[in-house]
């Protein structure tokens, strides 16, 4: 019997991509600055209201100048969950910092809020939050939580452009969001800009 793949994700590029980059071919402004950065990070601030908006590389170096931009390092706790993509963790400890790992629910497999106040300890400076394929964490919640232990609190939206809470986009809870643009995200840029922004 054949069974037919299914493909976790297969990127549209039938839109104006080979337009935009021939575009962008012809102006030689192939890497630092150019026309696109621009508009990308306008677009971006427009469909998800964030005050700030910046393109770096992709979304493992978004999530990592978050962590660094929050005086998180040696010495320091991050709350994370156990199910997410590698990226999430391996960034908290590039900074110095140790990940702490908590369950997810079986319900939505997001982030247990039982679970992240058991494992806050004194050393605990951030904890961080996954919207992943698209369902978004409990936010009132993670944020009153952060809030009354003075916390920061970090989203990691890299499968979740689009998601909202109460009509509010993913990553403007926190202190700071991060998105990805790689080939399986919702919208790609192929390797894909990460976008951070702090409040
Ligand atoms: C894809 C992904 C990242 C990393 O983004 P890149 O742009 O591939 O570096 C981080 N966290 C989650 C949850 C992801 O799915």
């Amino acid at each position: 019997m054949s069974v037919d793949f299914l493909p976790v994700y297969r990127p549209d590029l039938s839109g104006n991509e080979k337009l935009y980059v021939n575009q962008c071919l012809d102006t030689t402004w192939i890497s630092s600055i150019g026309d696109f950065i621009d508009r990308f990070e306008a677009g971006f601030r427009e469909i998800t209201g964030a005050p700030y908006a910046w393109c770096v590389s992709n979304g493992t170096v978004a999530l990592h100048l978050a962590i660094h931009c929050l005086d998180i390092g040696p010495g320091d706790e991050v709350i994370v969950p156990t199910f997410t993509y590698i990226a999430s963790v391996n960034t908290i400890a590039q900074t110095g910092a140790k990940p702490v790992f908590v369950e997810c629910r079986s319900s939505d497999w997001l982030i247990d809020i039982d679970d992240v106040e058991a494992k806050i300890t004194p050393r605990t400076k951030a904890i961080m939050a996954v919207h992943l394929y698209g369902a978004v964490c409990d936010m009132p919640a993670l944020s009153a939580l952060a809030k009354s232990r003075g916390l920061h609190l970090i989203e990691d939206c890299a499968e979740a452009l689009g998601s909202t809470y109460d009509g509010k986009h993913v990553g403007l809870f926190g202190d700071v969001g991060t998105f990805s643009f790689f080939g399986n995200k919702t919208v790609t840029t192929g390797e894909g800009y990460g976008i951070h922004g702090f409040d």
